[in-house]
């Protein structure tokens, strides 16, 4: 495999244009395949101008292609026989399988007693007709996708306060213009390298503002004068938040022209935040009162009643939280007292992290929604898409239960029997992760689609191969709302197959009551159908507008009011009003409380997951790729020297870590940025070094966004390690 690393700017030399695999900046590149041949050996990749990446990739885009080839690739289905070993098995075996076990449990159990968990990477086109197929051809109630790990909570919070949830509200590049940004809880210039271009301007105004209990590079980001770096106690974020409100209060800093003319609910907020005055919030957080004090001052002086605007943007860091909803509310309350949503060059966003989490739940795999991110609980939604799909309204299911209660039931008596995923490595992913490879055992079946064997495509009883990225057409959105095409560049290998094909196959064998469409674009236009009049309207939409290089931001209705013409879509929303029925925006009163674990009683110390540069969520993609295996090859935990002294911990020695759900082994790594109360391992790997073995599984109740980024643990010494990890740590001395 031969990966070409050259950015260009002419059209003609820039191959197949499509966007990256991984995360949701879903950076533009061309890809160059050979011809004639039927093994992707020499597919060049380079970097596309386009509005969010400007010709920019990070490692892993551009080493994408390398998956293609990966030496492990699936070409087969594969079946596990009696005695327990996956098998290569014919498509029409593996397929006969999975219907004739899927109607006998059908029969057996009801409908409710099967499955299926999609993932924030499939294209719309997979991910609408997953729902589809969920809820027609197997008629379970029971659908959810791996997002509910991934932007459940501000999805939550934002549709609350605005009365919709579109991530970014405005295009990426307006934060160019912005006069101060506050990050929190997000690592973009490792997870996103490309976006960081567009923090350049308040950079050089000095208006950076990160938040983020390690020095991570993109808290380095603020040095030199770029601005202010807060390291709060881990799960404080909601009390900061508070603490910068009750400033903004305290110094008749708010914009009480945009509160009184747009937004309510200020009363209760503002009596919320009474009791956290600096000082007080100091104690919470660690932050001390006249850093809380320079912040919220800058903000208000940047807003845009004031300065030329500013924005605050959330990520992982703070929504995986199981006060996720109330902190992503607290971060928006802020907003809305400095005036900055629906305003020049300011506003609030989550920074969505799946490649596809802001279209996979648009269009119905949420275990609430329906296609056009309708509630699967309106009436007149499921009247709407019922006739798309010519099937009687109340045939449909009604709603199932979010993705951590869906897996809690997996192989319980009663319960769920069979499991169909697709696009998500749970055993990797999922918190608590013992627990989850418990229920997969007693399941009946589970049937994965895949690209390689993953660690959850390794336990299932049937593996579908399926084509990847650069084999197939299809739709995304990013995270700016944007809808973008993703075009093949090559056939699949021999053996492979769509998922739409799959899809299409089992739908026949389950007599499904309607039609399934496997052309990409056929899918799309029933879609488009299916969302028309909907929150997310893409009614408007069709390939040839977006091949045509039209800016489609959505809500796209079919027709603009009026005149009739094509709907030009929504670059920015809330300029004129919210999408709630009074046009007005929301805040709600929240209360801090501390993470579930109690670092003062359980365990002395915090434990934090997080990502690397290297490798993108469970590393099934990634951890194939060579160049990135060099650079991040192992999990490890980053540790203050100071903590580590405490425990008698040299550099690159193994340590043990062990939680109330269990314990992990990975290799010390010293570095004096992050708090000397913390430990962080990202995430990216399995086995005996993976984090979510340990995380909890504690859960939001308004969005079922578990706590994966904050626990108690515990440091034991080699002394306390049981025979199986003594052994692995002889492995990584
Ligand atoms: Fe861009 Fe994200 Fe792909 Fe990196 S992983 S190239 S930042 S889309």
């Amino acid at each position: 495999m031969t990966v070409t690393e050259t950015a260009i700017s002419d059209p003609a030399e820039q191959g197949t244009a499509t966007h990256c695999p991984y995360c949701a900046l879903q950076c533009a590149m061309g890809l160059t395949a050979p011809t004639g041949e039927d093994s992707p050996t020499l597919v060049s990749v380079t970097g596309r101008d386009f509005p969010t990446n400007r010709g920019g990739l990070c490692q892993k885009g551009w080493t994408s292609a390398e998956v293609l080839s990966a030496a492990d690739r699936l070409r087969r289905p594969m079946l596990r026989n009696r005695s327990g070993r996956l098998v290569p098995a014919g498509w029409d075996a593996a397929l006969d399988h999975v219907a004739e076990a899927l109607l006998r449990i059908r029969a057996e159990s009801g409908p409710d007693a099967i499955a299926v968990l999609g993932g924030g990477g499939l294209t719309h086109e997979k991910a609408y007709t997953l729902g589809k197929f969920a809820r027609v051809a197997i008629g379970t109630r029971f659908i959810d996708y791996n997002g509910r790990f991934c932007m459940s909570s501000a999805a939550a919070a934002t549709n609350r306060a605005f009365g919709l949830d579109r991530g970014l509200p405005f295009p990426l590049a307006d934060l160019d213009q912005a006069d101060a940004v506050l990050l929190l809880g997000t690592n973009v210039a490792e997870t996103m390298p490309p976006f960081v271009q567009h923090l350049a301007g308040v950079r050089d105004r000095g208006g950076l503002v990160v938040v983020d209990p390690r020095h991570s590079p993109t808290a380095a980001l603020t040095a030199s004068g770029a601005g202010l770096h807060l390291q709060p106690v881990p799960g404080t974020d909601l009390a900061l938040l508070q603490g910068l409100l009750h400033v903004l209060i305290a110094e008749n800093l708010c914009d009480t022209d945009y509160l009184d003319d747009r937004v309510s609910g200020f009363e209760a907020a503002a009596a919320a935040v009474s009791v956290w005055w600096p000082e007080r919030t100091e104690q919470v957080t660690g932050v001390s009162a006249d850093l809380i004090r320079r912040v919220a001052r800058m903000l208000a002086a940047r807003s845009p009643r004031r300065g030329r605007g500013a924005v605050i943007l959330t990520g992982r860091g703070v929504e995986q939280s199981a006060q996720g909803v109330p902190t992503v509310t607290a971060a928006i309350n802020l907003a809305l007292a400095l005036g900055l949503p629906g305003r020049p060059n300011s506003g609030y966003g989550p920074i969505t992290g799946q490649g596809n989490g802001q279209g996979g739940r648009e269009h119905g795999q949420k275990c609430d929604q329906l296609p056009g991110y309708r509630s699967i609980g309106d009436p007149v939604a499921r009247a709407h898409v019922a006739q798309v799909w010519g099937v009687d309204p109340d045939s449909l299911p009604g709603p199932g239960l979010p993705a951590m209660d869906l897996l809690a039931r997996l192989g319980e008596p009663g319960g769920i029997r069979a499991l169909l995923v697709h696009g998500s490595n749970l055993v990797v992913s999922v918190p608590n992760s013992e627990k989850l490879r418990r229920g997969l055992a007693g399941l009946d079946l589970m049937v994965v689609c895949d690209i390689v064997p993953s660690e959850t495509a390794e336990l299932a009883d049937v593996v579908l191969p399926v084509a990847q990225w650069a084999e197939e057409e299809g739709t995304m959105t990013s995270l700016e709302g944007r809808i973008i095409r993703r075009r093949a560049a090559l056939a699949p290998p021999h053996g492979v197959r769509t998922e739409l094909d799959v899809l299409c196959d089992l739908a026949t064998r389950l007599e499904a009551p309607c039609r399934f469409e496997r052309d990409p674009a056929a899918v799309f236009d029933e879609l488009a159908r299916a969302s028309a009049g909907g929150t997310a309207d893409y009614s408007g939409v069709d390939y040839a507008r977006l091949d045509a290089g039209q800016e489609l931001f959505w809500p796209v209705p079919a027709a603009e009011p009026g005149t009739g013409a094509p709907h030009p879509g929504t670059p920015r929303v809330f300029i004129d009003g919210f999408a709630t029925p009074d046009g007005r925006a929301r805040m709600f009163p929240v209360e801090h409380t501390p993470p579930t674990d109690d670092v003062r009683e359980q365990a002395p110390v915090y434990l934090l997951t997080g990502r690397v540069l290297q490798h993108y969520q469970s590393g099934a993609q990634t951890r194939r790729v060579p160049a990135l295996v060099a650079g991040a090859g192992e999990p490890f935990g980053e540790i203050h020297p100071n903590l580590a002294a405490r425990y008698g911990l040299q550099e690159g020695t193994p340590m043990r870590l062990q939680t109330a759900r269990g314990d992990l082994v990975v290799r010390c790594r010293f570095s004096p940025a992050i708090r000397a109360d913390c430990i962080f391992v990202p995430f990216h790997w399995s086995g005996s070094g993976s984090v979510n073995r340990v995380t909890s599984d504690a859960c939001d109740p308004v969005s079922g966004m578990p706590e994966l980024k904050v626990c108690a643990v515990r440091v034991l010494p080699d002394a306390d390690l049981d025979p199986a990890r003594a052994e692995l740590v002889e492995a990584l001395r």
